[in-house]
């Protein structure tokens, strides 16, 4: 990045962080979701690495993502909706996949003929049988146990009677039940004993199936935190989420301490800048006004892009300096102040949100925003440009992946 701004000749933004003619966009590096897919198997070994690759893939896309994963040795993909799956499927993805949330709509007889797995949570289970039946192919289905988060997956009650019934359609040829899982509640606090009384449920609800004549070959249970943090909940899977994006799911351990890289960087660049005097209110509602002169920066993302528009202090690099937002983010812009009327800073200067070697994660963003930095990444806007760069390609000399737009300079900072 630029360093001392009057020292230097300025290189056009263009041809450091964002390609020509390119004026936002969400950098993501394969190279870094393969590093964190080997990072979080090495921690987990010998349990197999499902990486959830829902809601675009945390926003990094999908298929990207499920493909830098399959390539670092990721054992499944995970989804939430079969439509999610097919689309995994039609770009040429051959890896196990399953998806564990349904609607009355959805097409379990498509999920069937593209190879999905599907969760069951209770009454999945017969109309998935019934598909199976109609198209005379077994369909592969893991059943869900609610050890506690009380969201999806079958009641303790239920659950003998979901399992007598899975092995009844398994006896019969139209299922084949290869898991049982449950997802977990409060993981990311790991002192707390709700994790425990959950494994202990789980562990029961696998006694029962057993007993019902079921003896399946993946039982998972450990999302992110539980892949870092409790051993006993690795059973023979883990199913990865924000790791694998490169983000941290603990308030207090960075991605950074858990051998993590974040695999996604927003950046622009600066819209405009001007001085201001003190007293200057700044954007609606004029929550902020300024106590001093000063100069702002116009930065063109906002919540129409997914930046959050509750957000306030949040940090933004601007030519390799680290300033604050002030005022409320609005639909399509904010505002960054200079804190010097004489500031550097001009017009096309680049800015990063977060990511890459700016220093700001977007967990600083979700403390801003009162969220995680699971909803930021995910939320960022379909008008924000993916540019898919591989790191490891660049630094090797190859420009960028075949699917990728090329994006010149972004390996700057990457060594
Ligand atoms: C999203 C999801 C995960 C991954 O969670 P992370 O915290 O992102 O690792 C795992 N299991 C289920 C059922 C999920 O919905």
């Amino acid at each position: 990045m630029s360093t001392s701004p009057g020292t230097q000749s300025r290189v056009p933004a263009s041809s450091r962080g964002l390609p020509e003619g390119c004026e936002r966009a969400a950098i993501i590096d394969p190279a870094a979701i393969r590093h964190n897919v080997e990072t979080i198997a090495s921690y987990v070994r010998p349990a197999k690495v499902m990486v959830a690759v829902k809601a675009d893939g945390y926003g990094h896309g999908a298929v990207t993502t499920a493909r830098a994963a399959v390539e670092a040795g990721a054992d499944w993909i995970g989804v939430a909706h079969v439509t999610e799956a097919i689309a995994l499927r039609d770009a040429g993805i051959e890896a196990p996949v399953l998806a564990w949330l349904h609607t009355a709509q959805t097409d379990f007889a498509e999920a069937i003929e593209r190879s999905v797995d599907v969760g069951i949570s209770g009454w999945e289970l017969d109309e998935v049988a019934a598909a199976a039946s109609s198209l005379q192919t077994p369909a592969n289905v893991h059943l869900k146990i609610d050890t506690g988060l009380g969201r999806n997956g079958c009641t303790v009650a239920d659950w003998p009677q979901l399992v007598a019934r899975a092995a009844e359609h398994q006896d019969r040829g139209l299922i084949s039940v290869v898991g049982i899982f449950t997802h977990l509640a409060v993981a990311d606090e790991p002192d707390r004993r709700e994790t425990d009384e959950q494994l202990e449920v789980y562990r029961e609800a696998l006694q029962v199936a057993e007993e019902a004549g079921l003896s399946v070959s993946l039982r998972h249970v450990a999302n992110t935190p539980a892949a870092f943090s409790r051993p006993d909940a690795h059973f023979d899977m883990v199913r990865v989420g924000v790791g694998v994006y490169g983000q941290s799911p603990f308030a207090d351990r960075t991605a950074e301490e858990l051998g993590l890289r974040p695999a996604m960087e927003l950046r622009t660049t600066v819209a405009n800048v001007k001085r201001v005097p003190a007293g200057q209110g700044i954007s609606y509602g004029l929550t902020h006004r300024v106590d001093r002169p000063t100069a702002l920066a116009l930065i063109p993302l906002g919540y129409g892009d997914g930046v959050p528009r509750i957000a306030v202090h949040a940090p933004v690099q601007i030519a390799g300096r680290v300033y604050q937002s002030a005022g409320r983010v609005a639909m399509d812009q904010f505002v960054v102040d200079l804190e010097d009327p004489d500031t550097p800073v001009q017009v096309g200067d680049d800015v990063v949100l977060f990511g890459g070697d700016s220093g700001i994660s977007a967990a600083d963003w979700g403390r801003a925003a009162q969220t995680i930095n699971y909803e930021i990444i995910t939320r960022i806007g379909g008008r924000v440009p993916r540019l898919v760069v591989d790191s490891a390609e660049l630094a090797a000399g190859h420009g960028s992946t075949s699917d990728a737009v090329s994006a010149p300079g972004a390996e700057e900072g990457r060594a």
